[in-house]
């Protein structure tokens, strides 16, 4: 068993788990097992037999018991169990028709059905009166959910990451490639899809029905099929023509805005054969949102990146030490990495104070011995106080190499008081990038009311940058907002935040955003050496 393998299981577990109405401690210990062993470098399964899976951070006794059952046996008898007596098929169809999983549950036990097709049988019968709470408006409201289930009731996306999981490996499984939302690398995906070639479609709609990725098929056509996850969630699956594969990768990728604007397509074998056709330059598919038949830009990539400037260590949340972060970028191919744990008003977690950050620089001192010519800076995600003035004093700023503002608590404050306090920090001569500025947090807390067209002409005036944050419940500036940024002139940059070595990861999802926005290599402040991003600092008054 390979470690994705694992983790997989045990994210399954952690799922089956929350369902069940487990300990919300314990289903989190579940979920950061899987993924320190997702990101884990070596085999975890050796450990495991060795007896050594605790050395692994996160894991106690419980997982323990667990992994070893998992690793000799193959399974987890409680998972097998769970997934019996739960039906993750009933749970998938019922999030997908808007019943919670706990109302899918219920409605399974009280009907005696176990699959997603007992269920149709139940209600076409008119059994669903029978289960308490059901009323005859939740009936009616069901039987037409069932009748059309080709269109789903709208909820929210997945993020990103979830979603290229996902998409990525019923793409690999099958050896298709992934279309959707996902390709064009929306921060909030809906529609999944992935595309296959296939002379015999029957036998990839077969193995796509037996994925364990899907739970239940929806619909079910020559070419096309529709499967749910257990969350809820379609995936469409296109197997098309080998003629015609081109064709049908463009027309799962784009917007439906987009495509439609470019059909119709001509039928073509591979996506450049489809543009050639149409006399057109090939697009980026993070470009392919508003209907566009221009010559796109030389959009930045994830290879220009030579450093991450955003950062935390076990200073302040962060997973791993100083070292081991720098060692990691330096794996990465990068020449720097900037160290930004918090300050104390961040609130929830230990903040940075003076004491600390001096401290922490002979830290950073001892690992730039070890890891140079890398280079280990000295930064700060500093709080941004209510009063929009900076958590620490400027002269402690003044001794750092980069400077984060950030606001935390108080993202509700009303737009001209949050602009101001904004303003003010960014006119504060040691800040150097303004931090996931819109503060939302997706399916979760909506933007705040941040005036970004006068960020934009303060943070130009003052030489600071943007930042693209990258943790992908995150996203922070977005796409349209990066774009806006870019037509201001102001520059971005792209920073994980990452809070453990494989949050170092997520830069993908960083730079895919700015190139949603339509930034090219020079607008992105990390895309240029140490020397010409330290230099790009604001000469203090
Ligand atoms: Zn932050
Ligand atoms: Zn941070």
């Amino acid at each position: 068993m390979d470690n994705p393998q694992i983790a997989d299981r045990l994210d399954a577990f952690a799922l089956l788990l929350e369902l069940v109405d487990a300990n919300p401690y314990t289903v989190r210990a579940y979920r950061r097992a899987a993924e320190t062993i997702r990101g884990a470098a070596f085999p975890v399964a050796e450990l495991v037999t060795s007896g050594r899976a605790r050395e692994l951070r996160g894991i106690g006794p419980g997982i323990e018991t667990r992994l070893r059952e998992l690793v000799e046996t193959g399974t987890i008898a409680e998972l097998a169990e769970l997934e019996r007596e739960l039906a993750p098929d009933l749970v998938g169809l019922g999030r997908y028709l808007g019943l919670g999983a706990k109302r899918s549950v219920e409605l399974a036990r009280a009907l005696d059905v176990s699959t997603a097709d007992e269920l149709r049988e139940a209600a076409a019968a008119g059994r669903l009166r029978i289960v308490p709470g059901i009323g005859p408006k939740t009936e009616a409201r069901l039987l037409e959910a069932l009748a059309r289930e080709s269109e789903p009731r709208p909820q929210p996306g997945l993020l990103l990451d979830r979603a290229w999981e996902l998409v990525g490996g019923v793409a690999a499984a099958l050896d298709g490639e992934a279309a959707g939302d996902v390709r064009r690398w929306r921060d909030s995906c809906e529609l999944l899809a992935v595309v296959c070639e296939a002379r015999d479609p029957r036998s990839v709609l077969e193995r796509f029905a037996a994925l364990p990725q899907i739970v239940a098929l929806v619909e079910q056509g020559e070419r096309r099929a529709v499967g749910v996850t257990i969350e809820g969630v379609p995936v469409e699956l296109v197997a098309a023509e080998q003629r015609r594969f081109g064709a049908a990768l463009v027309r799962a990728t784009g917007s439906p805005a987009y495509v439609a604007a470019l059909e119709p397509l001509p039928d073509a074998p591979d996506e450049e054969a489809v543009y050639r056709a149409l006399d057109l330059p090939w697009c980026p598919p993070e470009l392919r949102e508003e209907p566009f038949r221009g010559e796109p830009p030389a959009l930045g990539a994830p290879d220009d990146i030579r450093g991450d400037l955003h950062c935390h260590t076990t200073w302040s949340d962060g997973r791993a030490g100083v070292e081991e972060m720098g060692r990691a970028a330096r794996e990465r191919g990068y020449d720097y990495l900037a160290i930004c744990d918090h300050t104390p008003a961040v609130g929830a977690v230990r903040g940075l104070t003076p004491d600390d950050v001096r401290r922490q620089a002979d830290e950073i001192t001892a690992a730039n011995e070890l890891l140079a010519p890398f280079r280990v800076l000295r930064g700060i995600e500093c709080d941004i106080l209510a009063n929009g003035r900076l958590d620490l004093p400027d002269d402690v700023l003044a001794e750092l190499e980069w400077v984060q503002a950030s606001v935390h608590g108080g993202q509700r404050m009303p737009r001209p008081e949050l602009t101001k306090r904004v303003v003010e920090a960014l006119r504060n001569p040691y800040v150097r990038c303004l931090s996931h500025p819109k503060g939302r947090y997706i399916n979760r807390r909506p933007e705040n009311a941040l005036d970004l067209e006068r960020v934009f002409d303060v943070a130009l005036e003052e030489g600071v940058a943007l930042e693209v944050n990258g943790l992908p419940d995150r996203l922070d500036l977005r796409g349209e907002h990066v774009r806006d940024a870019l037509r201001a002139g102001v520059e971005i940059v792209c920073s994980t935040d990452a809070h453990s070595v494989r949050g170092l990861g997520n830069m993908a999802l960083s730079v895919a955003t700015a190139r949603r926005g339509w930034a090219t290599a020079a607008h992105v402040v990390n895309t240029r050496s140490l020397r010409s991003v330290l230099n790009r600092r604001r000469e203090a008054p």
